[in-house]
């Protein structure tokens, strides 16, 4: 297993030995990593929400409409607060926004389950039904599609639709469920498992606005710099990565079918073309940071060059490496005449929106607990990782669904929400599912980030070889679509 995963699993694991030993004795030790309540005569029973979602991104406002119209959580209070402004569908500019997210199917459907969906197809999203990666040190390539192209593989959708459908259909939903935007929570008072009489025993949340609220349980929502996953002092395996992300929106040369998403692995980072409609794809290109500040400098005419030349140039292939892989892909088509797929070339840019392009840096990130008492991390609170797979979203609405349900079951046995049981469930569940996923990419973007000889041969043999296993295929499409 990779090493982060190691780190990560054995943190957890003791973490979750101190956890059990230090809630089951001496209440006073139980504070660790926790700053106590004081007593507080003042907030009264009214004010006390079952949950609140600390971040309304992507996934804290699915979170919110996933409870919100779970049928056992009726009952419930529910609040999401976000410190940004409300996102509607009206607003949402008629332009492509620069933002966008590969949404599995997995994804979709629990964004169809909460009402949204509908709300983003009627708006804008493309899907597409194949995929092609390759190398641009070698002729190796990979091909997924969905068979034979009957299914959707994937769908191309704008961050800003995904919040703005979500948006509407909390609006839609009865009073069990609030929304406060432009509240930025600046504290957080922590309980103390094993509840004294004088002590307030909910999370207590503060606004900028020196309101204080309070709940059974916290969900931390609130992104990579999570001030709920810091305040909790969660140890974090983190790093950032040596390269840039640059984004735009691409205006291709002709309208063409556009529905294959590709993606080219440079040694400076993989580069991906995502189709938005017939004549617009999005661009992410992953770049060492010297690179991408000087693509954001560019002239937007030099900028679409590079692009074209980033997908059609052979400038990184070696003869050695040619030949190699040219004859291993002989010897596998000899055993396996029918596999495999001849290599496309990605449409030619023509031109980028305007002021669509935009830099982010990237890194890697796992709290190595999701949960503590009364409080729970889900997205990239509690996961961030490197664009190339396009998984981040998508592993953080696996959250929500799985935390959903959990919360639900409990309800319907009359447990409370903020109890660790459950909550322990949720931890274990999506970490089982999240460090695998997080340990192939961290590997995929360090397996491509070189272009000595050897390791670009391994990859070569083992990404042609692969391409030729449609079971094998078949199972890493199954796993990330989830
Ligand atoms: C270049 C790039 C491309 C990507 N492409 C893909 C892709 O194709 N597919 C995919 O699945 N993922 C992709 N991702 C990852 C994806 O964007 C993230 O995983 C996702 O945005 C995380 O959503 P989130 O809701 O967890 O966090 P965020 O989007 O960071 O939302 C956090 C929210 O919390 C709020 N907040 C923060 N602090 C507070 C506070 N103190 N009080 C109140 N509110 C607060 C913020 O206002 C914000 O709204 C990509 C990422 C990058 C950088």
């Amino acid at each position: 297993m990779h090493k982060f995963a190691k780190t990560t699993l054995a943190l957890n694991g003791l973490a979750r030995c101190l956890f059990a030993e230090r809630w089951l004795s001496s209440p006073k030790s139980i504070c660790r990593g926790f700053v106590c309540a004081q007593p507080n005569s003042s907030c009264g029973q009214d004010d006390v929400y079952d949950v609140i979602i600390s971040g309304g991104g992507m996934v804290g406002s699915a979170m919110a409409c996933s409870l919100g119209m779970d049928p056992n959580l009726e009952s419930k209070k529910i609040l999401l607060l976000d410190a940004g402004h409300k996102k509607v569908m009206d607003s949402v500019p008629d332009t492509f926004s620069t933002r966008v997210s590969s949404i599995s199917p997995g994804s979709a459907t629990l964004l169809a389950g909460v009402g949204a969906w509908k709300h983003i197809t009627n708006l804008r999203c493309n899907p597409y039904k194949k995929m092609q990666v390759w190398d641009a040190c070698s002729d190796a390539l990979i091909i997924f599609d969905k068979d034979n192209l009957e299914d959707e593989m994937a769908y191309i959708v704008e961050n800003d639709v995904i919040v703005a459908a979500l948006t509407k259909q909390l609006d839609s939903l009865p009073d069990n469920v609030q929304v406060k935007y432009r509240s930025k929570v600046v504290k957080y008072t922590w309980p103390m498992p094993h509840q004294a009489a004088e002590f307030v025993p909910w999370v207590q949340v503060t606004l900028a606005s020196g309101e204080t609220l309070q709940t059974k349980l916290l969900i931390g929502a609130d992104g990579q710099n999570s001030m709920v996953r810091q305040k909790l002092g969660i140890p974090t395996v983190k790093w950032n990565y040596d390269q840039s992300a640059v984004v735009a929106v691409l205006r291709l040369s002709e309208p063409t079918e556009n529905n294959v998403a590709w993606q080219r692995f440079l040694p400076t980072g993989p580069i991906a073309m995502l189709p938005l409609s017939d004549s617009e794809s999005s661009l992410v290109w992953s770049t060492s940071h010297g690179l991408a500040e000087e693509l954001m400098q560019l002239e937007d005419e030099s900028f679409v060059d590079a692009v074209n030349s980033a997908f059609w140039s052979n400038e990184n292939q070696s003869e050695l490496v040619e030949t190699a892989g040219s004859m291993f892909r002989t010897a596998l088509s000899v055993l396996m005449p029918s596999a495999g797929s001849p290599r496309q070339l990605p449409p030619s840019v023509a031109a980028i929106g305007p002021k669509s392009r935009v830099m982010f840096p990237l890194g890697m990130g796992h709290a190595s607990e999701y949960i503590r008492h009364r409080v729970a991390l889900i997205g990239d609170a509690a996961h961030r990782v490197h664009p190339l797979a396009g998984q981040g979203v998508n592993l953080g609405f696996g959250d929500v669904a799985c935390l959903t349900h959990l919360l639900s079951q409990a309800t319907f046995n009359g447990k409370d929400v903020g109890a660790v049981q459950h909550l322990l469930e949720y931890e274990t569940e999506r970490q089982r599912h999240n460090l695998p996923m997080m340990a192939a990419i961290d590997l995929m973007k360090r397996l491509y980030s070189t272009e000595t000889a050897p390791v670009v041969l391994l990859r070569t043999f083992g990404l042609q070889a692969t391409n030729m296993l449609p079971t094998l295929k078949e199972q890493i499409m199954n796993f990330a679509s989830k």
